[in-house]
């Protein structure tokens, strides 16, 4: 290991922040597979029944020993290597490596080859499929390695705590890591749900993917790496890096003192709320200091029903919600977000090109209007049995006339009416909208998707879908903006909320509540319970100003 007294001013690398806290570490990275030599020519045909068989081996070898490190981990680290066991032996590609090994094709070529065939075919699927491409590849090398007789391309392991880096980690690469030894994670590729993220949110260790330039810091550099800016700092200065770790650590202190509720350093109140999913959930999140529900993903309740639950059984679902936080601030149930990557299959979804521009959200209502009022009605039995009447809100409204239409039949139901803003058009004519609804709640997952023009479930595109990113923070304002002048609460309930540093932007912005995975709210309200409402304000005005994610970060940073 050397670490190096840097002669310029350390190289600070930049990525998407996946999961929070700060490590000083030396960087080990994975032993990649050497250059192989292929056999140019055909196997003899005599021989090609021996090379099949030599594949066979080496497919069950890589499997077995995926399968032993399955049976020695745990939870999700057991449940990763054994899926990529069985991708190991899965019958499409093996079927693909088998016929050109028939056909004559070497076997270390005829993997290669299969292997090429079908990252294609999950690059072009996108989404969940394309990140899979990382698991192929992963079983390509060992099952090569094994061919050749080289040891098993992996992590070593490290002597002291140490850094991985890599430029994506497989999940056999992943799981089973020891966090006393590899204490965080860092990757050029990757997203927030790739394997990676998974990984180092179990194992509790910051992470940061999407890291461009990562390829060039060496095995051995001392690097701090902090899942909560989103940095790699190459060779810092020592202290200075020891001084990071040290607030890091005042962070999770005080993230563990936190009791609520959710208040500025000043007393400027702002509610900090939880996203939830069912009833379970809400009585989890009931453990924590949020004050009540910002965001109930109803639909969430439904993704394995063929038919539509009849209004009986959904308002005995939606009422454990309501009974888990009887005498909270608020709960706010959202109507079915039906469409795009949460297919109902009672909603009756169109096949369609581009889902994610289609019918869904609120758009369902417009061809099944029977579906969203047997829901409201749902919801204001719920309200009755239980004496907690929630407020209810409409997923990715774009226009003031569908609010205008959601939220007259909510009242007809006695439901207080809200809408989601998720798309520009909603942020942009949000007063429009505050016309006819009593609240908004910003959705920053779908409203960076839509403004940025980029897939929320991209690996390849998750710098841009980065909620720190000045346009979708500059309609983050507006929306707020909008609600300020009309004295109506706008809260905040996408994934930017449990960002600590991003959460207080957002109440200089102006937003009146934060609700976010019940995980996260402990380190926001720590968070916003040191900094004046002035100081939020600051920031947020600098954030304003920026031209990048990075610049908005660093200009919150300078400011909170
Ligand atoms: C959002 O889009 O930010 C949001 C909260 O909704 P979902 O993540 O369920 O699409
Ligand atoms: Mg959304």
């Amino acid at each position: 290991m050397t670490s190096t007294t840097p002669a310029t001013p350390p190289v600070v690398l930049r990525g998407v922040p996946v999961v929070p806290g700060v490590q000083y570490a030396p960087v080990i990275r994975v032993s990649t597979l050497p250059e192989i030599q292929v056999p140019a020519g055909d196997t003899d045909e005599a021989d090609r029944p021996a090379e099949a068989g030599r594949f066979a081996a080496a497919v069950t070898a890589v499997a077995t020993r995926l399968r032993d490190r399955a049976a020695h981990a745990t939870g999700a680290a057991s449940e990763v290597l054994a899926a990529t066991a069985t991708l190991a032996q899965d019958r499409a590609w093996l079927g693909a490596a088998d016929k050109r090994i028939a056909a004559g094709t070497p076997a270390v070529r005829a993997v290669t080859e299969a292997v090429d065939q079908f990252v294609d075919l999950f690059t072009q699927l996108g989404g969940l499929m394309a990140e899979r491409v990382t698991d192929l590849r992963d079983i390509r090398d060992r099952v090569i390695a094994e061919l050749s007789g080289l040891p098993e391309p992996g992590v070593p392991l490290p002597e002291v705590p140490s850094i991985l880096c890599a430029e994506d980690l497989a999940p056999a690469d992943t799981a089973g890591l020891d966090p006393q030894l590899v204490v965080g994670l860092a990757t050029t590729l990757g997203g927030p749900t790739s394997h990676t993220a998974i990984i180092a949110r179990q194992l509790g260790i910051p992470c940061v993917v999407a890291i461009s330039g990562l390829g060039a810091v060496a095995a051995g550099a001392m690097v701090l790496l902090d899942g909560t800016a989103g940095t790699l700092t190459a060779d810092p200065d020592a202290s200075a890096a020891a001084d990071a770790m040290a607030a890091a650590q005042k962070d999770a202190l005080a993230a563990r003192r936190w009791t609520g509720p959710g208040a500025t350093a000043d007393g400027h109140a702002v509610a900090i709320l939880a996203n939830v999913q069912d009833g379970a959930a809400a009585r989890a999140a009931r453990d924590t200091p949020a004050e009540g529900v910002g965001l109930f993903r109803t639909e969430l309740c439904f993704l394995d029903r063929d038919i539509e639950p009849t209004v009986e059984e959904q308002a005995k679902i939606y009422g454990e919600v309501l009974d888990a936080f009887a005498g909270a601030k608020v709960v706010v149930v959202r109507t079915l977000d039906a469409g795009s990557d949460k297919p109902l299959k009672f909603a009756g979804h169109p096949d369609e090109a581009n889902p994610a521009l289609g019918v869904r959200g609120i758009r369902i209502a417009e061809g099944n209007p029977g579906l969203l009022d047997r829901q409201l009605e749902s919801i204001g039995a719920a309200a009755e049995t239980t004496g907690n009447p929630p407020w209810v809100m409409a997923p990715m409204i774009a226009t003031a006339a569908e609010a205008k239409s959601f939220a007259a039949k909510a009242r007809s139901h006695g439901l207080t009416p809200g809408v989601m803003i998720e798309v520009p058009a909603a942020a942009l004519l949000a007063d429009k909208i505050l016309e006819h609804v009593d609240f908004l709640s910003i959705g920053t997952n779908d409203l960076a998707q839509y403004t940025m023009a980029a897939d929320r479930m991209s690996a390849d595109l998750a710098a841009l879908t980065d909620p720190w990113q000045p346009a979708v923070l500059v309609l983050v304002e507006m929306a707020a903006r909008a609600g300020a002048a009309v004295g109506k609460p706008v809260g905040v309930c996408g994934e930017a909320a449990a960002d600590p540093l991003l959460a207080a932007v957002l109440v200089g912005l102006g937003v009146t509540s934060l609700s976010m995975a019940p995980a996260a709210a402990s380190a926001v309200g720590a968070k916003l319970a040191q900094v004046t409402l002035e100081q939020c304000r600051a920031a947020a005005e600098a954030v304003l100003g920026t031209a990048t994610a990075a610049e908005a970060r660093e200009a919150a940073l300078a400011r909170l």
